[in-house]
């Protein structure tokens, strides 16, 4: 089969790699019908994430049809149609049991890997280092399911994939982002980061009650759809001092709640994110946290911090005095994917969201080394790219 494979920071190509085979019984085989690229795979393409190794296939976003399923999977059978989402759980686990299914603890084989890093191991993940599992991913053909009784959502005939796709991750990954806000009717919420997240999560604050989105980024085109689709009031971090003018649109307070749907690789204008720069340059730091920085120091007393944006290594000068004299709530993690997939669809169902809004590029996986560069940087007006892995794509 055709596959996106990892050749090492900024090499990633279109190949072909031998098919998934079934490896243990709960497993499933999907024919992959639409994947996406994700801003967590511009981490791996900016060579940021540990434990990648040449010939690892990329991609987490994927959904396609069942067409094998292992002699202990009573769930799926061949023909059902599945979003499957980027966690990998067992569902069986005191964690899974918990709900909390970014944690699964039966799901990563390199445990080992994980621990030395965070003490703990967390679940697998598709496409995402050898740390979390070395599993292949789904910018492929075919993909080779783990646990495909847990994870898989069985979508409808009817709906189109691109209406579902983002059900894999970064639908409910907005979602989990504004839900860990705990929005009360009426609170301010404010979100750095326009990309697909948080263009995501500027919706998911609308439908959990906010009274006012103001969303921040630098790039006209997101900051324009955070505008036009999801009614922020937006802010350019390029042309104004984000804290100063936070305060003043909320009467001196500061907003309720701060989303930081950044992450690691956070470009500024200001001075610590300069330093970060040149500090992640020279390896001697492993993230460029400088969105979570203001997010912390804007947020009101007593308010809640979310971070969906990824982090992976030991943060600089973030401001914990000011998050604990402030008295804050800081929530964050990996999403706790099938808490929310089947009442995401059920609102897609029901017409409260069409999340394909985000799509801005239709291509085929051969475009994929391209794709990945105009996406990161932001080249073309690119905001979401989605490709199909079987036959030719339609263009743009
Ligand atoms: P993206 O790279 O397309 O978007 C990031 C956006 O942040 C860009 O538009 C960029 O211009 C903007 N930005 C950069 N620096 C900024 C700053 N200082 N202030 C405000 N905005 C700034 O990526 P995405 O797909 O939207 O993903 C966003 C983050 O969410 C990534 O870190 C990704 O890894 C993470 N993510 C997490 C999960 C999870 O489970 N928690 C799932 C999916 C993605
Ligand atoms: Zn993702």
């Amino acid at each position: 089969m055709k596959a996106v494979v990892w050749h090492g920071t900024n090499d990633v190509r279109v190949e072909k790699v031998p098919d998934p085979k079934i490896i243990n019984g709960r497993d499933a085989i999907v024919r992959i019908t639409m994947t996406a690229i994700c801003g967590s795979d511009l981490h791996l393409l900016d060579g940021y994430i540990p434990t990648m190794q040449t010939g690892d296939i990329l991609g987490h976003e994927f959904m396609g049809e069942v067409v094998e399923v292992g002699p202990e999977n009573s769930k799926l059978k061949v023909g059902d149609r599945v979003v499957v989402p980027f966690t990998i759980a067992c569902g069986r686990c005191f964690f899974c049991d918990k709900q909390l299914w970014s944690l699964c603890d039966n799901s990563n084989p390199n445990a080992w890997m994980a621990e030395k890093l965070y003490g703990y191991t967390t679940s697998g993940l598709f496409g995402y280092s050898h740390m979390t599992g070395g599993y292949a991913g789904g910018q492929a053909q075919y993909a080779r399911v783990p646990f495909a009784d847990v994870g898989p959502l069985k979508i409808p005939d009817g709906i189109p994939d691109e209406k579902v796709l983002f059900l894999s991750d970064i639908f409910p990954t907005g979602y989990m982002a504004a839900e860990n806000c705990d929005i009360q009717p009426g609170d301010v919420i404010a979100i750095w980061g326009c990309g697909p997240v948080g263009q995501m999560a500027i919706k998911s604050a609308w439908l959990l009650g906010a009274g006012r989105v103001i969303a921040i980024d630098s790039v006209p085109e997101r900051l324009r759809m955070a505008a036009d689709q999801g009614k922020a009031e937006v802010l350019n971090f390029e042309d104004e001092d984000v804290f100063e003018r936070l305060r003043s649109m909320t009467g001196g307070r500061g907003p309720d709640a701060c989303i930081d749907a950044v992450g690691m690789e956070a470009h500024g204008a200001t001075l610590d994110a300069y330093i970060d720069k040149v500090k992640a340059a020279a390896f001697l730091a492993t993230d460029r946290p400088s969105a979570l920085r203001q997010a912390i120091h804007a947020c009101r007393k007593g308010g809640v911090v979310s971070v969906p944006g990824v982090y992976g290594g030991f943060l600089d000068k973030i401001p914990f005095g000011a998050a604990f004299q402030k008295g804050l709530t800081m929530k964050m993690g990996q999403t706790h994917m099938m808490k929310y997939m089947k009442p995401l669809l059920d609102r897609i169902q029901r017409g409260e969201i069409d999340p394909s809004f985000v799509i801005t590029h239709r291509l085929s996986l051969e475009d994929a080394p391209n794709a990945y560069k105009t996406f990161r940087d932001k080249k073309d007006q690119c905001i979401k790219v989605v490709m199909k892995p079987h036959g030719r794509a339609t263009v743009h």
